[in-house]
């Protein structure tokens, strides 16, 4: 799943190219990324027109697009799902799935997704907080993220350090990819207790997550396959400054130990055995 620097490249890139626009037209070319409007791809088609987006917001992980008259579209990008900005004549790209044309002509949002596992749905009454994303913590990009709350928050987790970032109700954002680059930063092990952990030690960690996610934005996000892309169809380049994940073997940037790749809640977490010794207490 894109995290939260590729999320917010999305989102950057739909505020320019959709707010304040109103929808004359919705095609379902394809029924099920919006298997989750139950009365159907037809409704879902018909319920839209006429109506004008506002600008689109996200928290975490999580993107909507909220419309001016106060309901959402929910959009789950899950492992492959995609926006783009085209003009109505250019040619779509393999798996667009849904499309949106608009009173103002040019350019149509196009929503392609080639797994499926994602998603549009709508959200009664989800312009300023959709209900499916009430339970998730404020990321630390949110103006109103506190991180004294947030630390305090993982603190009292017991729990290990990693699992506990990519709890999204806690802080929201952090996935796999931005975990092992914060943990790398802090020099810490994933497995790290949480309730062992000092004040300062927590507060230096959720702060690398950020300061390696604002890196990230920088630079367009991350991407491995070609499948988290902006919405103009191109990818972020920040995979070429990764220091620990997906670097398997290669060595670590500060020390150059070669990077260990380790089994981690069915995935992997990548770390540098030297940098990022276990807790002693874990044996
Ligand atoms: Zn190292």
């Amino acid at each position: 799943m894109p995290e939260l620097p590729e999320v917010e490249v999305v989102r950057r890139g739909l505020e320019s190219g959709i707010a304040g626009r109103c929808i004359i037209r919705v095609e379902v070319l394809h029924p099920r990324p919006v298997r989750r409007h139950l009365p159907g791809p037809d409704d879902f088609a018909a319920a839209l027109v006429g109506r004008t987006f506002a600008a689109p917001r996200r928290r975490g992980k999580y993107l909507w697009l909220p419309l001016t008259d106060g309901d959402a579209i929910l959009a789950h990008l899950g492992m492959s799902g995609q926006f783009r900005l085209e003009a109505a004549d250019a040619p779509l790209a393999p798996n667009t799935r849904v499309l949106f044309t608009f009173a103002d002509g040019d350019p149509q949002l196009r929503f392609v997704d080639q797994r499926m596992f994602g998603g549009l749905s709508l959200s009664t009454g989800g312009a300023e907080l959709p209900a499916e994303v009430a339970h998730i913590g404020r990321d630390p990009f949110d103006p109103e993220f506190d991180l004294a709350a947030a630390v305090a928050r993982l603190r009292a987790k017991r729990t290990g350090i990693k699992r506990a970032l990519l709890d999204q109700q806690l802080i929201s954002g952090i996935g796999n990819i931005y975990a092992d680059e914060a943990l790398w930063a802090a020099r810490m092990h994933y497995a790290q207790p949480t309730q062992a952990l000092t004040r300062a030690r927590a507060t230096e960690v959720v702060t690398a997550a950020a300061t390696v996610m604002r890196g990230a934005l920088g630079q367009g996000g991350t991407s491995f396959d070609a499948l988290y892309v902006n919405v103009n169809g191109s990818s972020g380049y920040f995979d070429r400054s990764l220091a620990a994940y997906g670097r398997e073997g290669e060595p670590c940037p500060r020390c150059g130990t070669p990077i260990r790749r380790e089994p981690f809640m069915n995935r992997s977490s990548y770390r540098c055995p030297r940098c990022q010794r276990k807790p002693r207490r874990l044996g």
